[in-house]
């Protein structure tokens, strides 16, 4: 044991991408903390398998005690009930599974090829959606074709006018629309879909919605964040993930659902040797997913509730929003620097822009346009790489409006104000000495 723990520190942490580090601020920045952390080893000890009640009587029952809590304390109602998968993008295959099976056609008996009566069906979503609903459509065989990914307004969120404009085209030509997926807390810059807006279009047209609130779900225990999950008392379906914002180490998402029975029946398939005996009101998890097999995730979750208290939680995520914030009013005052969307919750985009090209940029049009437009991306490529590269911090990007964008986010547990700010000073440093580099920053 000496010597393979030896191998780790020589071999393995030098391998590592320190996602549990307090300067790590790329992708949605996460953390696993110490008490889940010590749950994660306890259930990794207890090694059960959560498949039936009798299989894992307390792991089952913790599960629906976690995922109650966690209901309640992000204001859910009590007819969401859940179930814990591995992530969100397994939550979302089990949503359009669902929305599938409640429309009646028969594809859990007849499948879907081959049937000349059966409609072509159609997904929702808007163009900042997650990856993760393109590949569940795939995966359940509605296909590429079979989403449908609608523009975005000025603040990357869906218009909802224009969704019920799709599903009103799409019905005169033939298809069949199925469900919408709106995200809460968009990946890209945790933009909020108007969730009560597109619900009133969902209920009208009969359509399964799904919200993905996999990032700023747990944002709604915040009392004056509450608001993120307006209109989501109206979803079918909703996910959301321990592991991103609330101190839990991967994995662990949680799929909340009003129709637990239409996640049975899309999904429950019991074998001679799995069947039980028990009274019908145990509830056995693994007849609500593809998962057979199922870890004790809910031990982490239920130790981080407890550890932390609902208090504990709320203030922490209140201060992440908060430095999320001290860094937006340091992008907006740099004359060099400029934010590339609405501040949204812990996560900052913004877009190096120094003074030299934005004079350069105002007095251009057209193509000449297009390649000052290129060489600002091309300098914040440069930034984000040296950034990087120097190993103080970790950022990613995205492409908004096809613009080069740098993502800040901010959700680790240890990240505090000395760390953001450093990160910022390392950040214009970087960007001054490239500017040096290339001439100067005077217009
Ligand atoms: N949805 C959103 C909005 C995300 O940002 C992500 C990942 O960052 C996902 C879904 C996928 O999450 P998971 O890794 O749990 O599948």
């Amino acid at each position: 044991m000496a010597s393979i723990l030896a191998d780790v520190d020589r071999l393995v942490v030098p391998g590592l991408t320190h996602w549990n580090h307090p300067s790590f601020h790329a992708y949605f920045s996460i953390s696993a903390s110490g008490p889940a952390i010590l749950a994660d080893l306890l259930a990794a000890a207890f090694n059960v398998n959560a498949m039936l009640w009798k299989a894992g009587p307390v792991a089952t029952e913790l599960e629906t005690v976690t995922l109650s809590w966690l209901r309640q304390l992000t204001g859910l109602p009590p007819s969401f009930e859940g179930i814990i998968y591995d992530t969100a993008s397994t939550a979302v295959p089990h949503a359009l599974v669902c929305a599938r099976e409640r429309l009646g056609l028969g594809v859990r008996e007849r499948g879907l090829a081959g049937r000349a009566e059966l409609p072509r069906l159609r997904v929702y979503c808007s163009e900042q959606a997650h990856s993760s609903i393109e590949k569940a459509a795939i995966l359940v065989g509605f296909g590429q074709e079979g989403l449908r990914k609608l523009p975005v307004d000025d603040a990357f969120r869906m218009r909802a006018d224009l969704l019920a404009a799709a599903i009103e085209e799409d019905r005169r030509h033939g298809w069949r629309p199925c469900c919408v997926v709106a995200t809460v807390g968009t990946t890209g810059t945790a933009s909020i879909d108007p969730v009560p807006a597109i619900a009133e279009v969902t209920e009208r047209h009969g359509l399964w919605l799904h919200v993905d609130a996999s990032y700023a779900g747990p944002a709604a225990i915040v009392p004056e964040h509450r608001g993120v999950l307006a209109g989501c008392d109206r979803a079918d379906s909703l996910v959301m993930n321990p592991h991103k914002w609330l101190f839990v180490p991967i994995d662990l998402s949680v799929f909340y659902t009003r129709h637990m029975d239409v996640l049975r029946r899309a999904f429950s398939l019991i074998p001679e040797y799995l069947k039980t005996d028990e009274d019908a009101g145990a509830r056995n998890y693994m007849d609500y997913g593809i998962q057979l097999g199922r870890r004790f995730r809910a031990l982490k979750l239920w130790f981080v509730i407890r550890y932390f208290g609902a208090q504990g939680i709320v203030e922490r995520l209140r201060d992440h929003i908060r430095l999320a914030r001290l860094l937006a009013e340091r992008i907006e005052a740099d004359p060099d620097f400029e934010m590339a969307a609405p501040l949204s919750l812990s996560l900052v985009c913004f877009r190096y822009r120094p003074r030299s090209l934005a004079a350069k940029l105002s007095r251009s049009a057209g193509p000449e346009r297009l390649l000052v437009e290129r060489e600002i991306d091309g300098r914040n490529q440069q930034l984000l790489e040296t950034v990087n590269g120097s190993g103080k911090l970790f950022l990613s990007h995205t492409r908004l409006n096809d613009r080069m964008v740098l993502r800040f986010a901010i959700g680790n547990i240890r990240t505090g104000e000395a760390h953001v700010l450093r990160a910022w000073d390392t950040i214009r440093h970087a960007a001054a000495g490239a500017m040096a580099h290339v001439g100067g920053n005077d217009v």
